[in-house]
């Protein structure tokens, strides 16, 4: 039998359950999958990527992002998150927004995910099955939540509007391989119960999953603590949102209490250290939820709260920030972080038998890092190096679903200058008409 592409002589970081690290072995994919980890494998195939020097490892899982908003990266910082969305982004949203502009926010986004060893990625916005085309060319894999809103989107008119769009990217996409529709109510504070029930219903009938904001902000736990009575999570108890397809992004201002119900129902949770940050938005208690047994992801939130979209950043952030608030260096250590990134990742996307580790018969999302840097030099520990040391930079090539897309730092799907041209020349507009 002969393999599409084998990586050869690479070191490779499995994340496989015995984390096992071989110093040097060849991994073959055929037909998306990976079907060989072997040293000195004498199976042949079409291509061959020497990875003598070099880590190849799971690609990354971003979470919870927002892909197009990388189109107003550094257009509002440095303020509270309601100012920012109330004043600035929703408003900009409302007036720009279109599938051309999400067509190149999303390229722009899904092109720096792929050069920073991201492979997939979970979305929430709004004209997805624009972003779905893109996406599909670009071959990045991607989960996306089409937003419901209590209130007109700048792309339905009303929540029903936003429902009956994802029916549709479902009808669409819903079988490809590596473009993977979502339901994604905004937020409890924004999306009632009546239309958070219909997000439930029609999660139930398509078997999709949910994507949420929950508890970012110490505002709106208590905006709907005085609307509802209840604390957040409660109130989504109450209304019968928790359930193991939930994945709720922050998870910032939580009662003990609360935890426990998430614990209860299985409800996956994103951890976006760097948007809390740049927001203020307080400090996830991210080491208890994994102490009680809840399975925590990274993402890096969009692009404008980030300010970017580089997952090792995000891992750095996060291993840090928590020693530094809990007083105490022995919390998040590197494999744990790696783990919330790549295995634990998957879980929250429950893709756990599909992605997030490189083993016989998972498909083939894998990237592979130039070891070969003066800051990776030596190595003693590669979980440390991966989040202490290393950036998305070090990423050299990258595979989705068994498909060659980035090769020695060049994008091989699609024309990346014509999407950076495309991108200035919207924002060029956007800031002409700001300063008129
Ligand atoms: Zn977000």
């Amino acid at each position: 039998m002969e393999a599409d592409i084998k990586i050869a002589n690479g070191m490779v970081l499995t994340m496989d359950p015995h984390l096992t690290l071989h110093q040097k072995a060849d991994v073959l994919i055929k037909d998306s999958k990976i079907i060989e980890i072997a040293d000195g494998s004498s199976t042949k195939a079409k291509k061959t990527i020497n990875a003598g020097g070099k880590l190849v490892m799971p690609g990354l899982i971003n979470c919870h992002t927002h892909a197009a908003m990388t189109m107003f990266r550094g257009i509002a910082d440095d303020m509270p998150l309601d100012v920012w969305w109330n004043n600035f982004i929703f408003p900009l949203e409302k007036k720009y927004l279109s599938p051309d502009f999400v067509r190149t926010g999303a390229s722009l986004a899904a092109l720096e995910m792929i050069r920073s060893g991201t492979t997939a990625f979970a979305d929430m916005y709004f004209f997805e099955d624009a972003a779905a085309e893109v996406l599909k060319t670009i071959g990045i894999r991607a989960f996306l939540g089409e937003a419901v809103l209590d209130f007109p989107s700048p792309d339905s008119a009303n929540a029903d509007e936003a429902l009956k769009k994802i029916e549709q990217l479902n009808e669409k996409w819903g079988k490809d391989p590596i473009i993977h529709p979502m339901i994604a109510p905004h937020a409890p504070y924004s999306c009632g119960p009546e239309n958070l029930t219909k997000c439930r219903q029609l999660s139930e009938k398509l078997g999709l999953p949910m994507h949420i904001h929950l508890s970012e902000t110490a505002s709106e736990v208590a905006q709907i603590k005085l609307k509802y009575g209840l604390s957040p999570v409660e109130h989504l108890e109450k209304i019968g949102i928790l359930c193991g397809q939930l994945i709720a992004a922050h998870c910032v201002h939580l009662s003990k209490v609360e935890m426990d119900l998430l614990k209860k129902y299985d409800v996956k949770i994103v951890h976006c250290q760097e948007s809390n940050m740049k927001l203020a938005s307080g400090s996830a208690p991210v080491v208890e939820m994994q102490d009680l047994g809840l399975t925590v992801g990274l993402g890096t939130d969009g692009a404008a709260s980030n300010n970017n979209l580089d997952m090792f950043d995000e891992m750095d952030a996060a291993a840090k920030v928590h020693k530094l608030v809990r007083n105490d260096p022995t919390v998040m250590d590197a494999k744990t972080v790696l783990k919330m990134a790549t295995t634990d990742a998957a879980r929250v996307m429950l893709q756990e038998n599909k992605i997030g580790s490189i083993e016989f018969g998972k498909t083939a999302d894998i990237i592979i890092l130039d070891l070969n840097r003066p800051h990776l030099t030596p190595l003693y520990n590669v979980y440390s190096h991966l989040v202490y040391s290393a950036g998305g930079s070090e990423v050299n090539t990258v595979i989705i679903n068994g498909k060659l897309i980035m090769e020695d730092r060049l994008i091989l799907t699609v024309d990346e200058q014509e999407i950076i041209d495309d991108a200035n020349r919207i924002a060029r507009r956007i800031q002409d008409e700001l300063r008129a």
